[in-house]
C-alpha cells in the first residue's frame, strides 16, 4: 500500500545526517530539532502554535483533555473513521454521539450533526477523511450558533487546504479550536516511529496544552493540572523537518496517481471515482483541496470481498478502510442509536476499497493495477 523503502532512498542523504546530529549530541529529547521542526510547521501551516506530541492519538486526547471537557459532555464524530477518534472521547469519559457521512466524500454529514446537538453537547470533531476537509465553514457555523467547540481530526489531510465560499485557502487543521494529527509513518508526513502534533491560532489553549504535554507543568515541578507525558522525540523531528520541504511534493505525487486511477477508471461501470468538493470539481492540480491519504473506490454490484480476494492472490495490496462502522464496535455500542441513522455508512463498508496510494506508484504499477481491476470487474 505504501512504498516508505523508494521514499527513503530518495531522501537518505538529507535524512541520515539529520539523524546523526542528533545523536552526536544526544539531544534525544527536547532537543533543538524539535523546536526547529514546530517553527517550521508553524510557517508551513500559517498557523500560531504547533505543540508536537507522541502520536496522533494522543493529539486528538490532549486537544480534548486542553479545552476542558468534562465527563458526560457530548462529542460528536464520524461513524466511518479510525477508532482512534471515538476511543479517546471515550477515554476521557465524554460521551461519543456518532454520525452518519456523506456518500460522495465519506465526511461528516452536516444534517446529521444539527440533528445530533443536544443540551449536552460541547464539541464537533470532523474527521478529515482519506485526505480531504470535511464542510468546515458548515461546521463552524454549527458550532458558533450552539457554543461548541471543533477539534479537527486532521491525521490523514495534512497539506490540504480547505476553501471558503468566498475563496480564501487555509491549511486543513487550523480552522476549528484546535487540530491533532499524526506522523504515523504511513501519513502523508511520516516520521520513522510514531508522532503527533496539535494545532491552534488561540494563545491561552496553546499555553495550557505545552503543560498539559508536559505531566501538567506550566512551572519546572508545579503540576496545576492533571497532565500525561507525550513528547516528539528528536529524532522522529530531525526525520519530519527533513521532509517537511517535500510534502506539497509528495501530495502532488499521490494526486497525480490519483488522477491516473480516475482516468482509467472513467468509463467503468459499477465503479466510482472518488471525488473532490471543496471549491473545485475535478482532480485541480492549483487548490490542493485533496492529498489522497487513501485512493478510495466504491464498487457497486460485483462484490467487494471478491475483488479484494482477487487482487490478494495477484500481488496488488488493497485496504478495506473501514470494514466496521464504529456504532456496531463492541466497545462503542450505545442502545440510542438507530440503525436508520447510520444508512450511508452501513452502506459504504461494504462497497470501499482503497488501492495502493504512494509518492513512489509509477504508472506501469497504475497499469497493472487498473488493469486488473477493470478486468475483473466487467467479468
Ligand atoms: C492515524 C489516525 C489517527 C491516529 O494516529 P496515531 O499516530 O496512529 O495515533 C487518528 N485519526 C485518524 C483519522 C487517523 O487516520
Amino acid at each position: 500500500m505504501v512504498d516508505l523503502k523508494g521514499q527513503y532512498n530518495d531522501i537518505k542523504n538529507v535524512v541520515n545526517p539529520a539523524i546523526q546530529e542528533v545523536i552526536e549530541t544526544t539531544t534525544f529529547i527536547n532537543g533543538p530539532k524539535v523546536h526547529q521542526f514546530q517553527k517550521n510547521l508553524e510557517q508551513y501551516l500559517s498557523v500560531k502554535h504547533v505543540i508536537p506530541c507522541a502520536n496522533g492519538t494522543d493529539a486528538l486526547q490532549i486537544a480534548m483533555m486542553g479545552l476542558g471537557l468534562k465527563p458526560g459532555d457530548e462529542v460528536i464524530t464520524a461513524d466511518f473513521t479510525f477508532a482512534a477518534t471515538v476511543e479517546v472521547i471515550a477515554l476521557l469519559q465524554l460521551t461519543p454521539v456518532l454520525v452518519d457521512v456523506n456518500e460522495d466524500d465519506f465526511n461528516i454529514n452536516i444534517e446529521a450533526v444539527k440533528k445530533a446537538i443536544t443540551s449536552k453537547t460541547k464539541a464537533i470533531v470532523p474527521v478529515h477523511l482519506f485526505g480531504q476537509c470535511a464542510n468546515m465553514e458548515a461546521i463552524m457555523e454549527i458550532a458558533k450558533e450552539h457554543n461548541l467547540f471543533v477539534i479537527e481530526d486532521n491525521a490523514q489531510a495534512i497539506g490540504a487546504n480547505y476553501t471558503y465560499k468566498n475563496g480564501r485557502k487555509v491549511k486543513a487543521g487550523t480552522i476549528g479550536n484546535v487540530g491533532a494529527t499524526s506522523f504515523f509513518p504511513s501519513k502523508n508526513l511520516g516520521c520513522y516511529g510514531d508522532g503527533g502534533a496539535i494545532f491552534t491560532n488561540d494563545d491561552d489553549l496553546a499555553h495550557i496544552i505545552r503543560g498539559i504535554v508536559n505531566h501538567g507543568m506550566y512551572e519546572r515541578y508545579h503540576h496545576d493540572v492533571v497532565g500525561v507525558n507525550s513528547r516528539l522525540d528528536s529524532i522522529q523531528a530531525a526525520v519530519l523537518d527533513a521532509k517537511l520541504p517535500l510534502l506539497d511534493g509528495y501530495n502532488n505525487a499521490r494526486r497525480n496517481a490519483a488522477k491516473k486511477y480516475n482516468e482509467a477508471f472513467k468509463n467503468i461501470e459499477n465503479i466510482v471515482t472518488p471525488i473532490t468538493v471543496n471549491g473545485c470539481d475535478g482532480i485541480c492540480d492549483t487548490c490542493d483541496c485533496h492529498v489522497f491519504h487513501q485512493y478510495t473506490l466504491k464498487i457497486k454490484v460485483t462484490n467487494r470481498d471478491a475483488l479484494v480476494k482477487h487482487l490478494n492472490e495477484n500481488d496488488i495490496p488493497c485496504g478495506v478502510y473501514y470494514p466496521i462502522p464504529l456504532h456496531k464496535q463492541k466497545a462503542y455500542l450505545d442502545n440510542r442509536y438507530n440503525e436508520a441513522d447510520f444508512a450511508v455508512t452501513n452502506q459504504l463498508v461494504k462497497e470501499v476499497i482503497s488501492l495502493p496510494m504512494h509518492t513512489e506508484l509509477d504508472d506501469e504499477q497504475i497499469q497493472f493495477i487498473t488493469s486488473t481491476i477493470i478486468k475483473f470487474i466487467n467479468g
